[in-house]
């Protein structure tokens, strides 16, 4: 494991850190396991609740200081935030492909995708605009600003665990906040690597210790940052229903939550489709990443004109398709991340056939030479109708539902017709229904593409769903917009305290 030396990753780890410095942990030991072998890569102490106040203790300091930086100075910190990623990308992706499974061509990308946000916010941090009104009354001046809003509490999920707390953590920075983050207890190595990038990049530039907070541990860690009023704002990866316990804590204490929970995106394939990029776009879309992206393809709805012909195709494109370790890049689809989704997998394939899917292409376990660490599935295709209740379900595994339709009208109406709205697209070169599924009586979701799959996105976009999805936007677009709270100024520069509305008020 030659990457682990270059990213200071040691056999066992401190799971605590204030930016600078790590600190010393006394919460539960993490043995973190790689599905990829089911070897022991290293351990990670958590954060207990002493710990973790010590790190909010820091992070509310440094903000005091943070909050006085120019932005293009904090932007300048990012961009060598960007550098050193740069530097680090070849070691932290395989640290991303061998301690999350993914392959070690996404393990390079999610780093990309860092550095890719942190050449966003450099850019972003000469841009943080406020709009100036014309004031009704004379020699008044309006306008509004943006200030940064205190600590950002960072929960992520295991399956990008990098490139989610970037998009996070480098616009909540260059908006003046310091940030505190919760990684997937799945994934701890992943976190501790990046503190370690990043303190070297603080320490040059004299950011207060404090602006990047690192606290590892399970659920309880995040409930901490959930219920805690001294964390304005709340961004949480993961399932709908980590989203639903963290929505409902910080709306109690009326907090602002930013969530970005779970898909079960759709494909409609039109008769008009270019059936070879249709193709392509799928089966991409619902096995890569052994189908554990939040915009993986769950579900095809496809004309009933076309539906054979895709059957077949599809079931081809499966049998070329080889299951193994994810570091080999001859290899298509690596492993669950644990022994638990493979269990939610096997009793997702169960709860199909009960209610009558049938399986054209067929799922199972993988054992044997190769396989050893038993998180090994193979990717499956059933055919369904749109109304089952696994259908309407998200299971993190690489499992693809088809269904017919033969009118555009009930093609978006079945792709709608589930709770989650993340990801979405069509397949058509037809402008009337491309249009149509474009349109506010189209697709529900926060992302609708033409021509492309469901996964994957570009940071240039706000990305985020709506519905069971949580409604939160991050990174691209004016996403940074939710890290801070808007200020609106009158300034009256005349003789005269003429009130608005024409309101008269003689003393
Ligand atoms: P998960 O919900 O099990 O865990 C996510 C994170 O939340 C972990 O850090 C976990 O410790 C924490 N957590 C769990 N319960 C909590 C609670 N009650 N209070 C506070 N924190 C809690 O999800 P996972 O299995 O790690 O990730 C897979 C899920 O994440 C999928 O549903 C996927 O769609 C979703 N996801 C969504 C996006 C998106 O942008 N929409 C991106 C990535 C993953």
């Amino acid at each position: 494991m030659d990457f682990l030396a270059p990213l200071k990753i040691a056999e066992k780890n401190s799971g605590v850190s204030t930016g600078i410095t790590a600190l010393p942990a006394h919460g539960e030991l993490i043995q973190s396991h790689s599905p990829v072998d089911g070897k022991l890569i290293a351990t990670v102490q958590a954060a207990d609740k002493n710990d973790y106040e010590a790190v909010i203790v820091k992070a509310q300091s440094a903000f005091l200081e943070w909050r006085t930086w120019p932005a293009p100075k904090r932007g300048e910190v990012v961009r060598q935030i960007g550098e050193a990623l740069r530097a680090h990308k070849e070691p932290l992706g395989k640290l991303v492909s061998y301690e999350m499974g993914k392959s070690l061509q996404e393990g390079y990308g999610e780093v990309q995708e860092m550095i890719d946000i942190c050449d966003f916010a450099v850019g972003l941090s000469r841009q943080l605009y406020g709009l100036s009104m014309h004031s009704e009354r004379p020699a008044h001046r309006m306008y509004e600003q943006w200030h940064p809003l205190g600590i950002v509490g960072i929960i992520s999920a295991f399956n990008f665990p990098v490139a989610v707390w970037s998009w996070n953590s480098m616009l909540a920075w260059i908006c003046g906040n310091v940030c505190i983050w919760k990684p997937s207890e799945k994934t701890p190595l992943c976190a501790v690597a990046c503190q370690n990038i990043i303190s070297e990049v603080f320490k040059r530039n004299n950011v207060p210790d404090g602006v990047s907070g690192l606290v590892t541990g399970g659920r309880a860690v995040g409930e901490w940052l959930s219920a805690d009023t001294r964390v304005p704002l709340l961004s949480a990866t993961g399932s709908t229903r980590m989203g639903k316990a963290v929505g409902a804590t910080v709306g109690a204490r009326l907090g602002r939550a930013l969530l970005e929970l779970g898909g079960n995106n759709a494909i409609i394939i039109s008769e008009h489709a270019d059936l070879d990029i249709a193709i392509r776009g799928s089966v991409f879309g619902a096995v890569g990443t052994a189908g554990q992206r939040c915009t993986t393809t769950r579900r095809l709805i496809i004309h009933s004109t076309v539906y054979d012909s895709i059957k077949t195709k599809l079931v081809a494109a499966y049998q070329q398709l080889s299951i193994g370790n994810p570091l080999d890049e001859n290899n298509h689809v690596g492993p669950l991340i644990d022994k638990d989704a493979v269990v939610g997998y096997q009793k997702a394939l169960e709860a199909c056939k009960k209610e009558g899917g049938r399986f054209i292409v067929e799922g199972g376990v993988l054992d044997g030479d190769g396989f050893e660490s038993g998180c090994y599935v193979k990717p499956c295709i059933a055919e369904v109708e749109p109304h089952f209740n696994i259908v309407q379900q998200e299971t993190f595994a690489p499992i693809l539902y088809l269904m017919k339709y033969n009118t555009i009208d009930e093609a978006i109406a079945i792709q709608n017709g589930v709770p989650q709205g993340l990801s979405s697209s069509i397949m058509t070169l037809n402008l009337r229904e491309a249009e149509q599924f474009l349109s506010a009586s189209g697709s529900d979701c926060g992302i609708a593409n033409v021509n492309i799959g469901t996964s994957g996105a570009e940071i240039g976009g706000a990305f985020g769903g709506e519905k069971e999805t949580g409604g939160g936007r991050e990174s691209g677009s004016d996403a940074w917009k939710a890290y801070m709270r808007r200020q609106t100024n009158t300034i009256n520069y005349s003789t005269q305290l003429p009130l608005a509305q024409g309101i008269k008020f003689h003393v």
